[in-house]
């Protein structure tokens, strides 16, 4: 197996791997999956057409071969797919995979918290929009209070688990939470990142006006708290973090909109179904899954691999205007966050 770093055109090297185990989701976010759209009617995708284990563990020793070595594993919401622990194990024995990290929206965690600890996981990002019960229902689509989600934190935490959380916030939505959030997490311990509304996917109602930009949200948190930025930890980190000066977890922005970050973007992105795109705005993919099925070896993989990534010209997040937020673009629950 050939052994070598591609670069694309921009001079950026492939370091992380997203991968997207399934298109469902027991949430009905509103900026994400609206309920309107994602009906129970709604065709997901058929249990033969995901990619199997077998599959995701072939692609990401592959991948690893040309330097990646962080995984995401994400959705929509993948702790549906069952017996994800036996993934994170597989994962886990790839040479040169450093970093294993799952995004959830922590329903299941429960259930699921010490079986993925036990198969090696050791990262979660849970996300959460407010601690209030009544909006916190509105948003997830489902009712669903915030409690749970707390107590599978908690446990989760006392498993083991190093966890940060992630709150997308939109104006006139979930900014009154800012506060009340940054105080809840704080006192947990636990570091908080406020993540910029993005013009994912066709159907979330985005515009510039519901953006809650990074100074914004800074600004309101240095009214009650004293902040200090943290040195960036390595090429490529997306959160720029502070923490608080007297003591407690540290915040972080994922500023996509205000603060683009695409000259150092090193992700990928695997959906579910197999597909390849290198970028989270992108409107197609390369398929993979057809390559894996129809017996092509790993050289001829490796190959199409690179050919993608060299190619690879994508900033968009740099060139977002009025124009481009019209784009046709994959659906956030699809490619994954
Ligand atoms: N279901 C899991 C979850 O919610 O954590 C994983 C998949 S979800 C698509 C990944 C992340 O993307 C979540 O933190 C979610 O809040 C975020 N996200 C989804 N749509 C977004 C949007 N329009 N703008 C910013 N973040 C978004
Ligand atoms: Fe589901 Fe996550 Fe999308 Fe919410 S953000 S609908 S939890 S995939
Ligand atoms: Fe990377 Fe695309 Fe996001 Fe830019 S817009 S940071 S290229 S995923």
């Amino acid at each position: 197996m050939r052994n070598r770093t591609p670069k694309d055109q921009l001079q950026r090297p492939i370091r992380d791997l997203r991968i997207s185990v399934t298109d469902r989701c027991n949430f009905r976010c509103t900026y994400c999956m609206p309920k309107e759209l994602f009906g129970d009617d709604y065709a997901f995708l058929p249990k033969n057409e995901l990619l199997t284990f077998e599959e995701i563990h072939r692609l990401t020793k592959l991948f690893a071969s040309l330097g990646v070595k962080k995984i995401r594993l994400t959705g929509g919401e993948p702790l549906m797919r069952s017996g994800l622990p036996g993934l994170v194990a597989m994962i886990s024995s790839v040479e040169g995979i450093e970093d294993i990290g799952l995004t959830t929206n922590g329903l299941l965690l429960g259930q699921q918290a010490q079986p993925l600890y036990e198969a090696g996981l050791r990262r979660l990002n849970v996300s959460l929009d407010a601690l209030d019960g009544e909006l916190f229902g509105q948003i997830n689509g489902r009712g669903i209070k915030p409690d749970m989600i707390l107590d599978n934190i908690k446990l989760a935490k006392a498993i083991g688990f190093e966890i940060k959380v992630n709150m997308v916030v939109q104006k006139h939505v979930n900014d009154q939470e800012i506060l009340p959030m940054a105080a809840h997490f704080k006192e947990w311990g636990i570091p908080l990142r406020f993540i910029e509304f993005m013009d994912v996917g066709n159907d979330n109602g985005w515009s510039f006006e519901r953006v809650v930009t990074k100074k914004e949200i800074y600004e309101r948190l240095r009214e009650v708290y004293e902040l200090e930025p943290v040195d960036r930890a390595y090429f490529g980190e997306v959160a720029k973090r502070y923490r608080y000066k007297d003591g407690g977890a540290e915040v972080g922005f994922i500023t996509s909109v205000s603060e683009s970050f695409c000259s150092t973007c090193t992700r990928a992105r695997l959906s579910s179904e197999g597909k390849l795109y290198t970028c989270l705005f992108a409107s197609s993919g390369f398929n993979l899954k057809r390559m894996l099925r129809d017996g092509t070896d790993d050289d001829a993989l490796l190959s199409a691999i690179t050919e993608i990534w060299e190619s690879r010209m994508d900033r968009y997040s740099d060139e977002r205007t009025e124009q481009t937020v019209k784009r046709k673009k994959i659906d956030m629950s699809y490619i994954g966050g």
